[in-house]
């Protein structure tokens, strides 16, 4: 007698919920050079002993078309990357992001179409194993979404990170996103429409300024807003010596102070943009002082 029992089906990849892409699709991506990598995956820390959730936040535009994918927390809010990427290479990988949970905002748009899934990921302890599961769940699925302000062109470029596209059912209603994403939602739709993407569009920098200041986080609201865009190693290449401009990584700048901060003294210097001041970060706050001390500060 042949064994009819079904091979049991092999778990749901991390992606499940997430944006089917038909292949002509696909090609018409790969073909214009957007690469998103929006796969969660397991990864273990051996120092630290515990499983988490890996991200990348990847994707951007050309005028045709566009994709994003990006990583926020459960409550919405962004999280700190771990690594962000700077490459070459436009509209591909941005920014590493690790957590033990997270919500994944994808977003494809063709012209004026847009597609989103978002979708919540987490671990989910197995009886008797050390290895965790991941968990997915889909919470919000939008199709032919449509958004009339053409984003990816220039005159527009001030109206990115402030709108998303209308989705509506299948009985014409419009649909509501879960309202604790919607800012995430319409920094991905400006991802989607950011054309030659280099930046981070969602993620944060890790500590906003200083490892030396103890507790900052982003969401910390005394602290200075730090943004992330184009690296500017103006004020560093002249700041030091060229032979150490690769000890130093760009962290982003707090209104005219660029950051660096230095790979293995893991202190920043901040130097002014137009300017040859230099700033340590103290109590919240950005504070002159000379350039020794600066350069001493940060290499000690
Ligand atoms: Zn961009």
């Amino acid at each position: 007698m042949t064994n009819v029992l079904k091979k049991p089906k092999p778990p749901r990849a991390a992606s499940s919920h997430g944006l089917v892409l038909p292949l002509g699709t696909l090609k018409a991506l790969q073909k214009r050079g957007i690469y998103c990598a929006p796969g969660v995956s397991l990864e273990h820390q051996h120092l630290a002993r515990r499983y988490v959730l890996r991200g990348v936040e990847s994707g951007g535009a050309v005028s045709d078309m566009g994709r994003a994918c990006a990583f926020v927390a459960e409550n919405g809010s962004p999280l700190p990357w771990l690594q962000s990427i700077h490459s070459i290479a436009v509209n591909g990988r941005h920014a590493i992001l690790l957590a033990e949970s997270m919500v994944r905002i994808e977003m494809l748009r063709s012209e004026r179409t847009w597609e989103l899934a978002i979708t919540f990921h987490t671990l989910s302890r197995v009886p008797e194993r050390a290895r965790p599961q991941i968990v997915s769940r889909s919470l919000f699925r939008g199709r032919d979404g449509v958004l009339s302000v053409d984003l990816w062109k220039e005159e527009h470029r001030a109206l990115r990170g402030r709108l998303a596209p209308i989705f509506y059912s299948r009985a014409g209603e419009a649909l509501t996103y879960p309202p604790s994403f919607e800012d995430a939602i319409r920094k991905t739709t400006a991802a989607a429409c950011c054309i030659g993407c280099k930046h981070t569009h969602v993620g944060v920098p890790p500590t906003v300024v200083n490892h030396e200041q103890g507790t900052t986080s982003m969401t910390d609201p005394n602290q200075v807003a730090v943004t992330v865009g184009e690296p500017n190693w103006a004020p560093l290449e002249c700041a030091v010596p060229a032979k150490e401009l690769e000890n130093f990584m760009y962290m982003g700048c707090a209104g005219e102070i660029e950051l660096y901060k230095h790979r293995f003294t893991r202190r920043y210097l901040n130097i002014g943009r137009n300017s040859e001041r230099f700033y340590r970060y103290l109590n919240g706050d950005y504070v002159e002082i000379s350039r020794a001390a600066a350069l001493e500060h940060v290499r000690s």
